[in-house]
């Protein structure tokens, strides 16, 4: 059995090593290292593939999402609902902003931002919801975007974990995640399930108007070169992440297959026994990427199983281990524990297991079997 990986980025590498390799040398003799030829086409490729009127690229997941919230005008003291239950990122960038974030409880099943929480959370200064698609499954997206039509608010969706999923919405048609919403940001890192070599980001929207303002910020507030009309940053994808990600892009939908395939081969084994929760699909198989494939362990047995786990050399993640408005730098009196009682459950449960495209049937047989017997032992 080949030595087991959370990730084999490596392993992935060597069905696209030709055309990356050519790629890379071409961006090399051509110099055109920012803002080249890759980076455009790359650009109207993913425009192309999430059926979206426009990406723009920038230099990562975290950007993106805050170039999203300066796109919108938001202002300080400005009110923005996010999940209690997830990266660290988004809450970040509320708080840069000097935007003031609204922690909600999650889904015990889906893992995502409850939608009855958001409501409850809303006030005359909210002014935006950030629902993270996390761990690969879509968000409860008409319900979410029903809310924010009643209330007129903005709606960024955080697709860094989602990208390739698909959203059926009750209106009949079937949407990618990340461009239900006014305006959808995701990252390139490597480990996500369209990763590049190094750091990238996009941000996707439907509206012209506020992707032309978006396009500004990303490079300096500048749309005539050398008047700054606001305030921008300088957040670019470069050429070489651009060529990888080309690369990758028309292997996406099979990679999330691949992905899917072992989650269902973890669910089947894991099926029936005690004290295991396996992740729900909340619709159709394709709405769920899987970029981590997420266990609930109950009984307080999670920290004696990440040990086990640990010594048998099998690789696991704890995403997510402290609720974000338990963290230090997020803490605020206003939040009453009473809230929060699902993420504060979840991260004694949650344990990732190993997730990638290039797992092997035999080293999820390995990694199942090693969890059942310490759960029975
Ligand atoms: C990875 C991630 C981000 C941030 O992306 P970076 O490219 O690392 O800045 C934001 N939100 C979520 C949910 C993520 O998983």
């Amino acid at each position: 059995m080949k030595k087991i990986q959370m990730v084999d980025l490596k392993g992935q590498y060597e069905g696209i090593k030709e055309q990356v390799n050519t790629s890379f040398q071409q961006v090399i003799e051509n110099a055109a290292f920012i803002n080249g030829p890759e980076v455009q086409q790359f650009q109207k490729e993913l425009e192309e593939y999430l059926d979206v009127k426009n990406v723009i690229p920038c230099a990562n997941g975290t950007d993106a999402l805050q170039i999203a919230m300066m796109g919108l005008g938001l202002k300080p003291g400005d009110e923005v609902i996010t999940a209690d239950f997830t990266f660290a990122a988004t809450v970040e960038v509320i708080a840069l902003l000097q935007l003031t974030p609204v922690l909600v409880d999650v889904e015990a099943d889906s893992f995502n931002i409850d939608p009855e929480a958001i409501k409850k959370a809303i006030t005359p200064k909210t002014k935006a919801i950030v629902p993270v698609h996390l761990f690969g499954q879509a968000a409860n997206m008409d319900v979410i975007m029903e809310i924010a039509e009643e209330h007129h608010l903005f709606v960024i969706e955080d697709n860094a974990q989602a990208i390739g999923g698909n959203y059926h919405s009750k209106n009949g048609k079937t949407y990618k995640t990340g461009t239900l919403g006014h305006i959808g940001a995701t990252s390139f890192f490597p480990s996500k399930n369209l990763g590049c070599y190094g750091d990238g980001g996009a941000i996707f929207t439907n509206d012209d108007d506020l992707a032309h303002t978006m396009r500004g910020i990303v490079n300096h507030g500048m749309y005539e070169r050398y008047h700054h009309d606001v305030v921008g940053v300088n957040s670019r994808l470069d050429s070489l992440q651009a060529a990888v990600l080309r690369a990758k892009l028309p292997k996406l939908d099979f990679y999330n297959k691949t992905r899917r395939k072992s989650a269902d081969t973890y669910s089947k084994a894991f099926q029936g026994e005690e004290g295991v929760i396996t992740p729900l699909r909340m619709g159709d198989a394709d709405t769920h990427v899987y970029h981590q494939y997420t266990l609930k362990i109950q009984n307080g047995k999670r920290d004696a199983l990440a040990k086990h786990l640990q010594e048998q050399g099998i690789p696991f993640g704890i995403y997510y281990p402290i609720p974000l408005h338990k963290q230090k730098a997020y803490a605020d009196s206003r939040y009453n524990e009473a809230d929060f009682p699902i993420t504060n459950q979840l991260v004694q449960e949650v344990l990732s297991l190993p997730m990638h495209t290039e797992l092997e049937d035999e080293q999820i047989d390995f990694i199942s079997k090693t969890i059942i017997e310490f759960l029975k032992g």
